[in-house]
């Protein structure tokens, strides 16, 4: 691709080109999808000043026009679904079927956004009378925003992780530039042409800018930027909190997920069905989601039964072309990040981890795979692996089971298989992540819910409404002499 083809970018709600350009290349086969045209520092300090400009009127935007924005961009990812899915395969190397789920998710989000606009800021009347001091005051509460927000997406939710900042920035009247990741930048510019579309959001309100990493920590410490909602790997997120600790930043990072099954998850369709939910969701992306299945520690009432079952499963998953509709598996982000997968893996092993299924790697593409009794000092069990890599532990008893959940850097959700409404609540109590999925894989998540997590995994919860929170703060009016 040249310069003068690259797919232009989106300035304060118009397209706008750089005088140089960067290609995204499909996993897959390495072909360059397109070259997307990279904003000049100019161009960068304009959104900027763009988004500064818009503060004021965006936010006083009466809701049914934000919300009819909102809306509006639901109803177009939707009908053009497939072309959309059919991009997230080519930039990221997701199967195809999996992007139609992602489109549908940011469907979904936009859609949130749309309803909790409506509902946003209707405030709160609290009576100060309980006081001596507060007889005939009255105090009212509503939100501000907080100002510009700047989000930065990852590249293994190319669309629907950008809606995750840019819907409840619209919903509540902030305005958002948006960094999508190098890799995968497309469907985040796409996006930009369904904004575009929108009536009654003023220029400045949002910008979607492929910036390139290095020119980043500029950015960030911009003191006109008082957000930054940040989703990636912890590395980047904590480096990022501590360049600018005074500013209200939110890190949704990584995590090495752990699927818990009890002794009392027992029966035949039990264990197939957690077979099958934890084969599915260590490899649904390649294994590149931040809550995909790392760990499984297993009962050892079930520990056998269950680890023939997985195995056999993630061995029937179809692996291959990501544009082909059977296909489950598909290659990861780039070869480098599959080498890295395929060292971590030769790691455990060298270290003393039994190989169970997997262990090839073809280019980009990695093969599903299950170890068990991986040794401590392996890489694989402390860091995340973002790769199609599970690992089987045996443990005696739920203590020991949730100790295993607990013994990690990272808390981001975690999935028990259990039908004890008393282990449920136990869970709940004890397992130090954001979020405990019950009868599943700690992989689900529904969009609207509070999502995020503790210790490494970040700070601050996503979620459209809990977003909307994020972005804006209380600010309290008392009335005297009622
Ligand atoms: P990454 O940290 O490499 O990059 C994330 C974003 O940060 C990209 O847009 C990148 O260009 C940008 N970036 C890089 N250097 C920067 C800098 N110095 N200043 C500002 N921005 C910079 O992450 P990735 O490889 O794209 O994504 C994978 C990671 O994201 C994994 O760790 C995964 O678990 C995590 N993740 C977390 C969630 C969540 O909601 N908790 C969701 C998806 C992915």
């Amino acid at each position: 691709m040249t310069t003068a083809n690259a797919t232009p970018f989106w300035l304060a709600g118009h397209q706008a080109t750089g005088e140089d350009h960067f290609d995204v290349t499909n996993p897959w086969d390495t072909s360059v999808v397109a070259g997307v045209s990279i904003p000049t520092a100019a161009q960068v300090e304009e959104a900027v000043v763009a988004a500064e400009a818009a503060e004021k009127t965006f936010a006083a935007t009466p809701a049914h026009i934000r919300a009819a924005a909102l809306d509006h961009v639901s109803k177009r990812l939707a009908e053009r679904t497939e072309e959309i899915a059919r991009l997230i395969t080519a930039e990221n190397g997701k199967p195809l079927k999996w992007a139609r789920g992602e489109v549908g998710r940011a469907v979904s989000v936009f859609r949130w956004a749309a309803e909790e606009a409506r509902r946003f800021n209707s405030g709160e009347a609290q009576r100060l009378d309980t006081d001596a001091g507060g007889v005939g005051r009255l105090a009212l509460t509503r939100r501000f925003t907080k100002g510009p927000v700047l989000g930065i997406a990852p590249f293994n939710f190319p669309l629907n992780l950008v809606a995750h900042k840019v819907a409840p920035a619209i919903a509540v009247g902030a305005p958002i530039i948006l960094k999508p990741a190098p890799a995968t930048p497309l469907s985040a510019l796409l996006l930009g042409e369904l904004l575009a579309e929108t009536e009654g959001l003023p220029a400045g309100a949002w910008s979607v800018l492929p910036v390139p990493n290095d020119r980043m920590p500029s950015l960030v410490q911009d003191r006109r930027l008082p957000v930054v909602s940040f989703t990636g790997s912890d590395k980047v997120g904590y480096q990022i909190l501590d360049s600018v600790p005074r500013k209200h930043t939110t890190l949704e990072l990584g995590g090495n997920a752990a699927a818990v099954v009890l002794a009392d998850w027992s029966s035949e369709a039990d264990l197939e069905w957690a077979a099958s939910r934890i084969a599915t969701f260590s490899n649904y992306q390649g294994g590149q989601s931040c809550i995909s299945v790392q760990r499984v520690i297993a009962d050892a009432a079930v520990y056998d039964r269950l680890a023939e079952k997985i195995v056999a499963k993630v061995a029937a998953q179809v692996t291959g072309d990501p544009s082909d509709d059977a296909t489950d598996v598909g290659p990861l982000v780039d070869e480098n990040a599959a080498r890295r997968v395929e060292s971590w893996v030769e790691d455990a092993v060298t270290k003393g981890a039994k190989l169970l299924a997997g262990g090839i790697r073809d280019g980009a593409s990695y093969a599903p795979t299950v170890l068990a009794e991986l040794p401590a000092d392996a890489i694989l069990a402390t860091e995340e692996v973002f790769g199609p890599v599970l690992s089987l532990r045996k443990v005696n008893g739920t203590g020991e089971a949730f100790a295993a959940v607990n013994d990690s850097r990272f808390g981001l959700q975690s999935g028990v298989f259990t039908h004890d409404l008393q282990t449920a609540f136990r869970a709940h109590r004890e397992l130090e992540v954001g979020g405990v999925i019950i009868g599943d894989a700690p992989s689900y998540r529904a969009d609207q819910m509070p999502y995020g997590g503790v210790k490494d995994s970040g700070v601050g919860r996503e979620g459209v409404k809990y977003a909307m929170d994020d972005y804006t703060y209380e600010r309290v009016l008392v009335l005297t002499g009622l």
